[in-house]
C-alpha cells in the first residue's frame, strides 16, 4: 500500500510541475488537495509522513470521524454543505478553507456559527458554469451581486471560486470552462475583489485546470488508488 501510494504521490506532483513549467506558472501557485473521503487513516497518516499536510473531504460525518484520529493536519470541506451541520465544522480550528459555498442562507449560517465559535471563516464560492442541473452552485452572473452582499457577513471571507466540471465533458469543454471561471475571477479582481484562489480540478482533469490558471486541484482516485482500497 505504501509504496504505491508513495509512488503516485510522486507521478502527480512530476505531472504538475511538467504542467506548470508547460504553462510558464509558478509551481508555488499551485496546490495539491489530497481528497482522503471514502479511504482510511492510514492512508491519510502515510501520506502526511511524506509531507501532505491537507486533506480534503466531502462528508461531514466522515470528516469529524477522521478528524478524532489524527493531529496535526489540516482539513477542506470540499462537498455539498447542508446547514444543519455547519455547528459541527465551526467548532473544528484546523478546517482552514471551505470550498463548497453554493447560497446566500449557507453563508448567512457559515457566518452566524462562526460568530459563535468566535473564529472567521475562508471560503470559495462555488459556480455551477455550464448551470448543470445536478450540480450545487451559483451561476456565473451571479457572482458579483454574491460577492458584494457577502462583504456584510463579517466572520466569513470568500478568498477564491471553486467549480466541478462535468463529468462526461470534452478536453475542448474542460478548457472554456475553466477558463470561464478563471475569467471571472479576473473580473472580480478587477473590482477589488481579492480572489487569491481557483479551485478546479480533479483526477481527471487537472492538467487542463492548471494549464487555465487553477491554484488548487483536488485530487483525489489518482492518489489514492480505488475507493476503500
Ligand atoms: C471526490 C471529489 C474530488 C476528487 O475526485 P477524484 O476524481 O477522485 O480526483 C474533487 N472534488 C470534489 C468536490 C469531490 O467531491
Amino acid at each position: 500500500m505504501e509504496d504505491k501510494l508513495k509512488e503516485r504521490l510522486d507521478n502527480i506532483q512530476l505531472e504538475i510541475d511538467n504542467v506548470a513549467k508547460r504553462a510558464n506558472r509558478d509551481i508555488n501557485d499551485i496546490k495539491l488537495l489530497a481528497v482522503s473521503k471514502n479511504h482510511s487513516i492510514e492512508k491519510i497518516k502515510f501520506l502526511k509522513k511524506l509531507g501532505i499536510s491537507t486533506f480534503g473531504e466531502s462528508r461531514v460525518q466522515e470528516l469529524l470521524e477522521k478528524n478524532e484520529k489524527i493531529s496535526n493536519i489540516k482539513w477542506h470541506f470540499i462537498g455539498h454543505l447542508q446547514r444543519n451541520k455547519v455547528k459541527y465544522l465551526m467548532r473544528m480550528d484546523n478546517l482552514v478553507l471551505i470550498h463548497s459555498l453554493d447560497s446566500w442562507r449557507l453563508a448567512k449560517e457559515i457566518n452566524k456559527r462562526a460568530a459563535n465559535n468566535n473564529r472567521n471563516m475562508d471560503l470559495l464560492l462555488q459556480v455551477n458554469v455550464v448551470n448543470e442541473k445536478s450540480k450545487y452552485g451559483i451561476e456565473l452572473g451571479e457572482v458579483y451581486d454574491f460577492l458584494r452582499d457577502a462583504t456584510e457577513l463579517k466572520q466569513i471571507n470568500i478568498i477564491g471560486l471553486m467549480t466541478l466540471a462535468p463529468y462526461d465533458a470534452k478536453k475542448y469543454e474542460l478548457h472554456k470552462i475553466f477558463r470561464e471561471l478563471a475569467n471571472k475571477r479576473q473580473e472580480m479582481q478587477n473590482k477589488n475583489f481579492d480572489l487569491k484562489e481557483l479551485s478546479m480540478g480533479m483526477s481527471n482533469d487537472y492538467q487542463i485546470a492548471i494549464e487555465e490558471g487553477s491554484t488548487i486541484v483536488r485530487i483525489g482516485s489518482k492518489l489514492f488508488g480505488k475507493r476503500g482500497g
